[in-house]
């Protein structure tokens, strides 16, 4: 294992911050992964899951099985680790720009394309090849060409720049209450299939383009536009298999759930070649994938307080209670269900909500109508 710690855009004077890196196998000798936790820094589940999968990685590296490259960045987000208003931290969102740590990635697909035509043949590898060559190429070139950088735009710019190459990108969150689901692209669909069922999600939902770039599509969807422009003519693979992986709630903070989620991780990792040895049976798989467009976010109408009736992680029917909001100023009290059948796989942890407010996340089989956008959001 080499570690690295590289240093980040100091933002004030007497400041300073790193993010660490540790690298297991060889780069260029088989596949590459990539794994990082806590880009929201306050999602812990997967800091400790890969906290366990690490100490399968070293002994798999003294034995000689790491046939590719894994790289691990243990804890993403340095800047909103240290971020916190009234002894709660807040890593969702940076403090001075307001701004998701998950969104605003880089988009290169439109230089990508330009960049790689008349270059690409009837090689499907050799292309993927030639497109890794300018992906990484314009990585740095958006570094150069930002002006100056704050250190969120450094943050970014250095976790895509590790991940631009990588066979797989595995980004590792959270929710606040929550069954175990994957956000993925439509074209890696089925791909993703022994991935969802080898680490046990409950819900797998996908959507080639969910709005305002989050991290994971920073790495799908080059292919994507490739496959779109040039497919026809060329061979080109979804090259990049990049999930964004919910491990259920924040507080879902345990050796035994961590240590099952490494064991998964590996035995993905060993199915898809980057590490030797017998994975063993794939699990049956616990869902099928489902559009994020047919997830239904069920919003309050008035503030109050949240009295939920069922838990996250059940199958619901539309109409169905899920719970109510109490305004006990006023009395006012409102069922709320949603508005098709589906997975409940998500819900807030905060008990106040005001009007227009997330509730739950409902994964039904079919698009709703409205849903369209910025499709990780409320609204
Ligand atoms: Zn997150």
């Amino acid at each position: 294992m080499q570690q690295e710690r590289i240093e980040l855009i100091r933002p004030q004077m007497g400041t300073a911050r790193t993010l660490t890196v540790r690298r297991y196998g060889k780069s260029g000798t088989g596949p590459k992964a990539y794994l990082q936790a806590a880009l929201h820094a306050d999602e812990l589940p997967g800091v400790i899951a890969l906290h366990h999968l690490e100490k399968l990685l070293k002994v798999a590296e003294e034995n000689g099985d790491i046939k590719g490259e894994i790289v691990i960045v243990p804890f993403a987000n340095p800047i909103g680790f240290t971020q916190y208003v009234d002894m709660k931290p807040l890593g969702r969102f940076d403090m001075r720009t307001g701004q998701n740590f998950n969104r605003h990635y880089p988009d290169l697909c439109k230089e990508l394309i330009a960049s790689v035509d008349g270059k690409l043949g009837q090689d499907g590898d050799a292309n993927v090849e030639i497109a890794r060559v300018e992906l990484r190429r314009l990585i740095k070139e958006h570094r150069a060409n930002a002006g100056p950088l704050t250190d969120l735009d450094d943050l970014r710019l250095t976790l895509a720049g590790l991940a631009i190459d990588a066979d797989y990108v595995l980004d590792l969150h959270c929710d606040w209450q929550a069954a175990l689901h994957i956000y993925t692209s439509d074209s890696s669909w089925p791909d993703v299939q022994d991935l969802s069922a080898q680490i046990g999600a409950e819900a797998c939902l996908i959507a080639e383009e969910s709005g305002a770039n989050p991290f994971d599509e920073t790495f799908s969807r080059p292919w994507v536009e490739l496959r779109r422009v040039y497919g026809d003519k060329f061979p080109i693979p979804m090259a990049t298999l990049s999930t964004t992986i919910e491990l259920r709630g924040e507080q879902d903070v345990y050796d035994h759930l961590a240590s099952q989620d490494a064991k998964n991780l590996f035995a993905f990792l060993q199915r898809r070649d980057v590490i030797a040895g017998d994975p063993g049976p794939l699990p049956e798989a616990k869902c099928t994938a489902t559009p994020l467009a047919g997830v239904d976010r069920v919003t309050a109408t008035h503030g109050g307080m949240i009295v939920f009736s069922v838990d996250a992680g059940q199958h619901v029917k539309a109409g169905q209670e899920l719970g109510y909001v109490l305004d006990c100023e006023t009395g006012e009290k409102t069922p709320f269900a949603s508005r098709t059948d589906g997975f409940m796989y998500a819900r807030v942890g905060g008990r106040l909500v005001v009007p227009g407010g997330l509730l739950c996340s409902v994964a039904g089989a079919d698009v709703l109508p409205g849903r369209e956008g910025l499709l990780l959001t409320a609204r």
